[in-house]
């Protein structure tokens, strides 16, 4: 038995992990203003007594449990979170100070590396060797596996999928850097962009966009979507041209756009002969896990 936990933006969830399932509920806590203020110590304080909890509703102890995986945002390198934004953490030694309160392996890897190895040891990538996981939602991020083996640099996450630049001196990126991908192909740009086009509140749902108002407006929004295929496709068949993966897997809220226009547009214009160098493509697929992915794959260690 495995605990999994899930460093997000705004909640944390642990639970416990058998193979590929989540045994019982996830523990939440909901990261309140605060929690904020001290937010090292409210991490820290926070997991401890939810895997306490967790330990006690299924009547076992921490002998019991083999590791704990974190799945965290931002950049991880050597057990620190390097930096997080959306945390506002820097070289936080969270792997350090919790295996001093809990004595047992502990690990921590970027969030979408987590779902990016549940889909590969039990999901949607599960039969491929070459691999490009792409998680589109408010950011972009992704992994790419070689033989089966998830790439990882010695220093630092790498594969910043999202901020590889597609418009030199373009829109302002959240990283500092101008022109990436994730400025203008996440589903967060997406919304920004068609909301302004249409003049209505930006604070719209990923499936309010996809099922109404996308519809509805689809002559209006013509162009934005036009738009934000060409830069979503270029982004994509330089990973194809990088990696020639047998898939690719598109993770996060991008995963539920399967059967929309935009996704069959997309793939469309990737599969034309001069999208990319060689004319053999991937297949492509949508990744399965969705919200589980991070918690179950952050308790998988050297794909095991
Ligand atoms: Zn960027």
């Amino acid at each position: 038995m495995r605990i999994g936990i899930d460093l997000g933006g705004s909640h944390i969830g642990v639970g416990l992990i058998e193979e590929d399932k989540i045994v019982g509920n996830v523990k939440d806590k909901i990261l309140t203003r605060q929690d904020r203020v001290h937010i090292e110590e409210s991490i820290i304080n926070e997991i401890v007594r939810l895997v306490n909890e967790l330990l006690a509703e299924n009547n076992l102890s921490l002998k019991d449990i083999e590791l704990i995986g974190i799945a965290s945002p931002g950049t991880i390198s050597n057990g620190f979170i390097v930096k997080a934004g959306n945390l506002n953490l820097k070289n936080f030694n969270i792997v350090g100070i919790l295996k001093e309160k809990l004595n047992i392996p502990i690990y921590i890897r970027n969030d979408g590396k987590c779902a990016a190895l549940a889909e590969k040891k039990y999901g949607a990538m599960k039969n491929y060797d070459d691999c490009v996981f792409i998680n589109i939602g408010t950011g972009i991020g992704g992994a790419v596996f070689m033989g089966g083996k998830l790439l990882e640099p010695k220093r630092f996450s790498g594969f910043e999928l999202g901020h590889m630049v597609v418009n030199k001196g373009g829109r302002q990126c959240s990283c500092g850097k101008q022109g990436c991908l994730e400025a203008y192909a996440s589903i967060k740009a997406l919304r920004l962009k068609i909301s302004e086009t249409l003049d209505i509140d930006s604070d719209i749902s990923g499936q309010e966009l996809r099922e109404k108002i996308i519809p509805e407006n689809r002559e209006k929004v013509l162009q934005d979507i036009r738009t934000y295929i060409e830069y979503l496709k270029t982004g994509i068949c330089n990973y194809i041209d990088i990696f020639e993966p047998e898939v690719v897997c598109f993770g996060g809220s991008f995963s539920y756009w399967k059967e929309t226009a935009l996704y069959k547009q997309l793939i469309k214009e990737i599969m034309e002969p001069n999208a990319t160098f060689n004319a053999s493509k991937p297949d492509f697929c949508m990744a399965l896990y969705n919200n589980d992915a991070g918690i179950i794959g952050a308790t998988i260690i050297d794909g095991n």
